[in-house]
């Protein structure tokens, strides 16, 4: 059996980041307010986030440099390492070969942190104290919490009424790097109590849990909000995983033919993707890249490309993307994660672009893929990256089937040590397909702000 495992020296750590708007097409559509309809500017979103990673967020320069600060931390996990699924390829049976880079090292269990630490660190520099912010999972809001406690601000987290009671030590892990934690919808916010007010025992939603944290940081003047997800900083920040995946397949010889990555708001898949799509854009070879989403909150396959706000109260601007409606309401399946209503407008542009595809599976499906996969490699993947697993599972067989020596590259964002209890329910046979209620869908489209074209 040849190399297994690629670790990539520190001295190697990328210095920059990679924004991929340097190299676009055609540029991102804009962000609209949604009061004139008129493009956003800094000024509209100071109130929200420090000017730092506002400029960031309209930055058209190609590389962005780490601060050194940031640098010193993500030291603690990155950088992260490239494993050769061998095992999974054996048990398959196909002639593809099949590596994954797994951000399950860091200290939260997923990529989060990548974008929590600099976020952080720029509101630190910024004198800002407090930092609000919404979570579904519970896996942003522990990378915030630790992210907070290694630069002194405090961290407020709005997380998702179902994740908060089916979750308890998620909480218990934010509470220990010192956050507050609170279920949402909330009577803490003027949103949180409208919501309340229609239905006293609502789930909670991504949507409403953001309406919630940019209510709090809007109205307070050293806070500001966080977003785990969606926006380009975001994105760009989590570059840093498919830059040092090209370094560590180079070391192993390699060069992927397909890249795959599972997709909520779209940060991990931007992660792993975008530095490879660059280099295609600046006249490098041509990869298929594939996203995976759930088939319960389909936003890239099902969505609209429309205009919509981030939020469920619509206190956020609007923004061009893949979305279900932003009073869409996704039913309670397994991959927390995934469950957001839009999909990151950068991601959505390259779909449009004709860059990337997208496809969505079942959740059943995918747990059988994270088993098959933990058997064979022994990492427990977390159940959003299942999706992931399952997406390059069907490439490899693919392969196999049309007798192809493809390269296959996909993203192991987290593993699932916090979500066992979904693992249960799946050998338990509790677990199904849910589906979305088509009606629901239709009129929270219908919904969709209009836009002066
Ligand atoms: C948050 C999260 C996701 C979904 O977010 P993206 O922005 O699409 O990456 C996926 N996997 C894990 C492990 C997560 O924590």
């Amino acid at each position: 059996m040849s190399q297994t495992k690629f670790l990539l020296d520190e001295s190697r750590m990328p210095t920059h980041w990679y924004n991929i708007a340097a190299d676009l097409p055609v540029p991102v559509p804009a962000v609209l307010h949604p009061g004139t309809m008129q493009p956003v500017g800094p000024d509209d979103l100071a109130p929200l986030f420090p000017m730092e990673l506002i400029l960031q967020e309209v930055s058209t320069e190609r590389e962005i440099p780490i601060p050194e600060p940031v640098r010193e931390v993500y030291k603690l996990w990155r950088p992260a390492p490239l494993y050769r699924a061998h095992r999974l390829e054996k048990a398959l049976g196909t002639p593809a070969k099949i590596y994954y880079k797994y951000e399950g090292v860091s200290p939260a269990g997923s990529h989060k942190p990548n974008t929590a630490i600099p976020q952080a660190w720029y509101n630190a520099q910024a004198g800002i104290k407090k930092l609000t912010t919404e979570t579904g999972a519970g896996q942003w809001g522990t990378s915030l919490s630790f992210a907070g406690a290694l630069f002194g601000i405090q961290v407020q987290v709005f997380q998702v009424r179902v994740s908060y009671d089916q979750k308890p030590y998620r909480r218990a892990v934010m509470e220990t790097y010192g956050a507050t934690c609170v279920a949402s919808p909330s009577n803490l916010t003027n949103s949180g109590r409208a919501i309340l007010a229609q239905r006293p025992d609502h789930p909670g939603s991504l949507g409403i849990a953001i309406s919630e944290a940019v209510e709090i940081a809007a109205t307070h003047d050293d806070t500001k909000y966080a977003l785990g997800s969606v926006l380009n900083h975001v994105l760009m920040h989590q570059t840093i995983i498919g830059q040092e995946a090209m370094l560590q397949l180079e070391m192993a010889g390699d060069d992927p033919d397909v890249i795959v990555g599972c997709t909520g708001g779209g940060s991990n898949f931007a992660g792993i993707a975008f530095p490879f799509i660059g280099q295609q854009l600046r006249g490098g070879k041509k990869r298929r890249i594939v996203a995976v989403e759930p088939a319960a909150c389909p936003s890239l396959t099902r969505g609209k490309y429309a205009y919509d706000f981030g939020d469920t109260a619509h206190l956020t601007p609007l923004t061009k993307m893949h979305t279900l409606g932003s009073t869409f309401t996704p039913p309670g399946f397994h991959a927390g994660g995934l469950r957001y209503h839009g999909m990151a407008p950068l991601v959505s542009h390259l779909k449009e672009l004709g860059l990337i595809e997208a496809t969505a599976y079942h959740q059943v499906a995918c747990f059988e893929a994270g088993v098959m996969f933990a058997r064979a490699e022994g990492i427990v993947p977390a159940p959003e990256a299942n999706h992931a697993v399952l997406g390059a599972i069907n490439e490899a067989l693919r392969c196999k089937a049309e007798g192809k020596s493809e390269v296959i590259l996909f993203n192991l964002c987290g593993h699932g040590h916090f979500d066992m209890a979904s693992y249960s329910n799946y050998f338990a046979g509790k677990l199904t397909d849910a589906s979305y209620s088509e009606e629901e869908l239709a009129m929270a489209l219908a919904g969709l702000p209009s836009v002066p074209a």
